[in-house]
């Protein structure tokens, strides 16, 4: 029996009239425009009117039409409760089954562009694209490349060293602890669809081997991460806290540190001489963080959580500081339903530490620069640009309700996130939504 999700189809040129364009760049709306999407491409921009006979026309009743939003750290397959739990308990099919959910979600968000940081391979782009589920464009990392006790290493104590494990198997995670082990699974990874990789330099909060401080990897190690991905054209995403991981990390060649939480004004220097990214998930400074349980009851987090936050105090005034390439992230793993909340509150956060213009930047133009690094052969949507409104760009698009230059909620944001209540499948001020020329939302009429 075959099931077929059926699409809409895309008109071949639509032409949106009557909208202020924020184009993913400029801190001020063109207003009074029209666009013209031919196929899944921009083809017009113009102020008042462009003539396109034959065209569907959709009428922005003055609203702001924007580039679809990019999301560059997710973990569509990881559900929860915890990475030590899928391990021990769950099976390919319950991560493709979350992994179908997540990606729907996300593209109801408005989000048409995610990157994943660790655990999806080839096979959930290979559904999108196909159209035979409904998500964004995926940039997926396939398997974490971590060291033994490292923040992807999710066996449980007694595992032996270089013991098949569940992740393993799936290529969600990889235990490597030498040059040959950080090619050879580095090169697995891109065979299994990878478009870049992702290494674990640092440790975390609640997971269980690990120390925050943790300088995983030797140079070589690293080097070898950013060889293998340039043989494909590609580049390194690396997590990383301490600053003395992220200068090493930016000396050996990785493009984008992952939360970065000791950034400074050194920092920022390196970052910005070598062309490097930064991604800030920043519900780590929520100060709710040290209730939550999986921190409040074990002692050995709750510790670790305290000395991170002291640590790393002056993230938020170093960036503004020293400002560097940006992108968004929210780093969720668990249900749908809490990273639905999740994203809206790191949306907010966003918003409160930088104000929306740089907000809206980091949620738009940036991230299609950073995803674009996959490069000329790596990168599956390298046609045109992800994350502006110009011409000969994807047509990735949202028209919302109001400003959001000026009132940044607009964009669906939630200013709650343990005690949040359920959040809508996707925002109502959000109204339309196009990825790839294909409308998937519009309640315009
Ligand atoms: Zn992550």
């Amino acid at each position: 029996m075959g099931m077929t999700l059926v699409l809409p189809a895309a008109a071949e040129q639509v032409l949106f009239t009557n909208v202020h364009i924020f184009d993913g760049v400029s801190n001020k709306r063109m207003e009074n425009a029209s666009v013209l999407v031919d196929g899944n491409k921009i083809k017009t921009i113009a102020r008042g009117s462009i003539e396109a006979p034959g065209a569907t026309v959709i009428n922005g009743g003055g609203r702001t039409l924007l580039p679809g939003f990019i999301e560059a750290h997710a973990h569509l397959m990881l559900m929860g409760p915890s990475l030590p739990a899928m391990e021990s308990g769950t099976t390919w099919e319950d991560f493709a089954i979350h992994g179908t959910r997540m990606a729907e979600m996300y593209l109801m968000q408005g989000f048409t562009t995610v990157r994943d940081a660790g655990g999806g391979n080839g096979g959930l782009r290979r559904a999108i694209d196909a159209g035979d589920v409904v998500g964004p464009r995926y940039y997926p990392s396939a398997a974490f490349l971590s060291t033994r006790g490292g923040h992807a290493d999710f066996a449980n104590y007694t595992a032996p060293v270089g013991e098949s494990t569940n992740f393993g198997r799936l290529n969600m995670a990889q235990e490597v602890d030498s040059v040959a082990d950080v090619q050879k699974y580095g090169r697995n990874n891109f065979r299994m669809g990878a478009t870049q990789l992702k290494y674990m330099q640092s440790g975390g909060v609640v997971s269980a081997f690990d120390p925050w401080q943790l300088i995983a990897g030797s140079q070589s190690e690293i080097e070898a991460a950013v060889q293998v991905a340039n043989e494909y054209g590609s580049y390194v995403m690396a997590h990383s806290y301490r600053k003395e991981a992220m200068m090493k990390a930016l000396n050996a060649g990785v493009k984008s540190i992952e939360h970065g939480f000791s950034f400074d004004c050194e920092v920022a220097k390196l970052m910005n001489k070598k062309g490097a990214f930064i991604t800030t998930n920043l519900t780590a400074f929520d100060p709710g963080l040290l209730d939550i349980p999986a921190v409040a009851n074990v002692p050995a987090s709750l510790e670790k959580a305290k000395s991170a936050s002291k640590t790393f105090a002056d993230y938020i005034p170093n960036m503004k500081k020293c400002p560097v390439k940006r992108a968004f992230q929210t780093d969720c793993v668990g249900s749908v339903g809490a990273c639905n909340i999740q994203i809206a509150y790191e949306k907010h956060l966003n918003n409160e530490f930088f104000g929306p213009y740089a907000s809206l930047v980091t949620m738009t133009s940036v991230g299609g620069e950073l995803v674009a690094l996959s490069g000329d052969f790596m990168n599956p949507y390298r046609e045109g640009k992800l994350g502006v409104i110009e011409e000969g760009a994807y047509a990735d698009i949202l028209l919302i309700d109001g400003n959001p230059l000026e009132d940044f909620s607009v964009v669906g944001t939630g200013d709650k996130w343990f005690d949040a209540e359920p959040r809508p499948e996707s925002p109502e001020t959000i109204r339309l939504i196009m990825k790839d020329g294909v409308i998937y939302k519009n309640t315009l009429n």
